[in-house]
């Protein structure tokens, strides 16, 4: 198992939406981490990037997460490259991100 996304809750209780979308990923070059493990991570682009339903911005080391699944509010989430385990919650923004969980 190296995809990101480490735990979930399938039930329907939490996801009224449904199955999660799958998602194909390719390699980014993203070279800070091993390079079987590369297209689970690239480099964000500031500000202006825009992020996929399965793509969320470690805090720790602005580094994209990305898994083959859709990520959606509570998952749990691995940041290889500085060995955070995040979060998965709703920004004030509206939009996903991680924060650093503790415990
Ligand atoms: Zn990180």
């Amino acid at each position: 198992m190296s995809d990101p996304l480490t735990e979930f809750l399938p039930g329907e209780a939490r996801e009224p939406a449904g199955p999660r979308q799958r998602f194909v990923l390719d390699d980014s070059g993203f070279d800070e981490v091993p390079k079987k493990y590369r297209r689970f991570y690239r480099k964000w682009d500031g500000p202006a990037d825009v992020l996929a339903s399965n793509e969320v911005l470690c805090p720790v080391c602005k580094v994209v997460i990305r898994s083959t699944r859709e990520l959606r509010v509570g998952d749990r989430v691995y940041c290889m490259p500085c060995m955070s385990r995040l979060i998965v919650m709703r920004g004030a923004g509206g939009r996903l991100e991680a924060r650093v969980a503790y415990g």
